[in-house]
């Protein structure tokens, strides 16, 4: 679309071009509107066969005139990372039609929607609510004495392999108010310990083991509620 040979009607249609533009057009000049928000963009997503998992993606337009006076439309489009890439150009009479693409773009959602309900799983998080779920982990912990105060020896998880403290999470020290190097900061001895420790179970044949259960709260995506939703989604039809 040549905007020094456009007719009356078409340029009311492009009344919303900016002064810049029209001074660059009146000059012989290029001028360009770069698009540089998704602000208020409806996210489109893809079935991408590399990652075998959908991709949201967002897609912006810019202006283009060139010197010659020629006005295009130019298509980028945004990844999920904030990544822009440069599609398309075409003549601005050609410009996409947004009715259209705002229903292909819901078709596709829909599409996702279903691939939700059949895999209980929504890789982009447009279904998942989060729940808090409580899990526990059992320890054993080898005490030692040392003239320093009493030391981790060594700890495994449930029968697991024994390994050093630090090689374990660290809830595990401080659940023993232990400090970097393994001391129990809260007891002098083992005999202080064994009178004082509590929610540990003593054992070993020198009653210097312990075995002990953490429990902590951690969030967890909520796979039932998010197919609920992904079904709701296709109910409404919105
Ligand atoms: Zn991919």
């Amino acid at each position: 679309m040549n905007l020094r040979t456009i007719t009356p009607e078409q340029k009311d249609d492009l009344a919303f071009l900016p002064e810049e533009a029209i001074a660059a057009l009146q000059a012989g000049e290029e001028w360009e509107y770069q698009p540089d928000s998704i602000e208020g963009v409806d996210a489109d997503l893809y079935y991408c066969d590399d990652c075998s998992t959908w991709h949201q993606v967002w897609y912006v337009y810019g202006l283009r005139l060139d010197a010659d006076g020629n006005l295009n439309e130019t298509l980028w489009s945004v990844d999920a990372d904030g990544d822009w890439q440069f599609v398309d150009e075409y003549s601005y009479d050609q410009r996409r039609d947004d009715e259209q693409e705002y229903r292909a773009i819901r078709e596709r959602w829909r599409q996702y929607a279903g691939w939700v309900i059949t895999n209980r799983h929504d890789p982009v998080g447009e279904f998942t609510r989060h729940k808090m779920v409580k899990r526990s982990r059992t320890y054993t912990a080898h005490l030692v004495p040392t003239v320093a105060g009493v030391r981790v020896f060594r700890v495994r998880m449930l029968k697991g392999k024994y390994g050093t403290l630090s090689d374990f999470p660290v809830e595990v020290r401080h659940f023993l108010h232990a400090d970097e190097r393994g001391f129990l900061q809260e007891f002098a001895s083992l005999e202080d310990a064994r009178a004082r420790a509590m929610n540990v179970k003593w054992w070993g044949r020198n009653n210097d083991r312990i075995t002990f259960t953490i429990e902590r709260e951690v969030e967890e995506a909520d796979d039932a509620s998010t197919v609920e939703r992904a079904k709701t989604f296709l109910k409404e039809g919105v």
